[in-house]
């Protein structure tokens, strides 16, 4: 191994392990972080020389840079919102595969190459999947996809034509993942989970650092399933703080579907860990996830922020979705979310909760929310 890559430890009884283990999750039952490897940011001088993608912070991130990989993913571009003047939106539906999926695919990507990895397995709601097929794609290697028969037809066509293998599992998002860890059992195969490796994190954290050259803003309004843009938008402003380059965390609200969402109800109770839910259909797929793998770091992150985690209804996601398309962004239902609970907290129609009350204040302050995922993927 002529790459000294950074361990995999236990968040819950700080076991390590070295990545080359390819180990997923820790026999404990604990999810893994990548160990502290001295993160840092080069400085603005040095950052207007490099390339406009995520490849500009390479000292910050836990794989050596290997050009060779990129599609061009990260800096996406910030916009202002039309009729809030307060609000700026960051079009991650502009990444190569039209979700900010791509920047940890990448990272996974880049990690299997250098290990030499020969098949690469996941499961996804879909844009997981498509940015991991299109990555193992680029780097010449096999993958399996599992995902929901539900899954929408245009991120099932977009699977095949990178060559991925794609198994329609009956069931809900978390009989897909079942099915996917059961392959991944295989000796050959490699588990590249978006939500339980944690390199994945260290490529959505990209997304604070262009927001910091970008502009930072007060107030941050993601999407939330599994959380990986939410918790690596939080560790890239943790590390952001660690360097001074940032006086202070912003405040991130996390948004769910009311019909799926174990967090929402979670931070409404004041509960550290995801609630127990029955999950109901909604329109946002790409967020239909009842039993997230990292719940209870997604809420003390919310909640070190001065944030929280609200639920909208699939009512107000498509109209969200309309207004956004009027506005000239064409994004999926799930990328709807943000703008819902935006509108839900200016117009007054949000709820009388203790969440609601904790976000309104944000709400109708200055904020950037995250677009995450295209509209032509999922056309209703
Ligand atoms: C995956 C996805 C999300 C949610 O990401 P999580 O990691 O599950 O929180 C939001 N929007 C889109 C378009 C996605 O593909
Ligand atoms: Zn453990």
């Amino acid at each position: 191994m002529s790459h000294q890559l950074p361990p995999l430890r236990c968040t819950r009884c700080h076991t390590e392990y070295p990545v080359e283990s390819l180990v997923w999750h820790c026999p404990c039952g604990g999810v893994l972080d990548v160990a502290d490897f001295g993160a840092r940011l080069p400085g603005r001088s040095e950052l207007a020389t490099r390339p406009a993608t995520l490849w500009r912070y390479a000292e910050a991130l836990p794989v050596p840079e290997l050009a060779e990989v990129s599609l061009g993913e990260g800096m996406t571009p910030v916009v202002p919102a039309v009729g809030l003047a307060d609000a700026r939106v960051k079009l991650e539906y502009l990444s190569p595969t039209l979700s900010f999926k791509d920047r940890g695919a990448v990272m996974l990507a880049t990690l299997a190459k250098l290990l030499g990895v020969r098949r690469l397995i996941a499961d996804s709601s879909g844009n997981a999947g498509t940015a991991l097929s299109a990555y193992a794609a680029r780097i010449g290697v096999p993958c399996e996809i599992y995902v929901p028969a539900s899954t929408s037809p245009g991120k099932l066509g977009q699977m095949r034509a990178h060559g991925a293998e794609v198994h329609l599992v009956e069931g809900n998002r978390e009989d897909a993942a079942r099915a996917a860890k059961a392959a991944a059992e295989a000796p050959d195969a490699s588990y590249a989970s978006h939500m339980f490796h944690p390199y994945f994190l260290h490529g959505t954290k990209t997304f604070a650092f262009e927001l910091w050259e970008q502009g930072m803003p007060e107030t941050v309004v993601l999407p939330v399933g599994h959380g990986t843009l939410l918790l690596g938008a939080y560790l890239g402003f943790q590390e952001l703080l660690a360097q001074q380059l940032i006086p202070r965390l912003p405040v991130i609200i996390g948004v769910q579907s009311a019909n799926c969402g174990p967090l929402a109800v979670a931070a409404d109770t004041g509960s550290p860990s995801p609630a127990v839910i029955t999950p109901v259909p909604t329109r946002a797929e790409g967020i239909a996830i009842a039993e997230p793998a990292r719940g209870e770091a997604i809420l003390a992150a919310v909640a070190a922020t001065g944030g929280t985690i609200l639920g909208v209804t699939d009512d107000q996601v498509h109209t969200a979705r309309a207004e956004l398309a009027a506005a000239g962004f064409y994004v999926e239902p799930t990328s709807a979310v943000c703008w819902a609970a935006i509108q839900a907290a200016r117009t007054g129609a949000a709820p009388a909760s203790p969440a609601w009350a904790t976000a309104t204040p944000h709400l109708t302050g200055p904020l950037t929310l995250a677009l995450s995922g295209a509209g032509l993927k999922s056309p209703n």
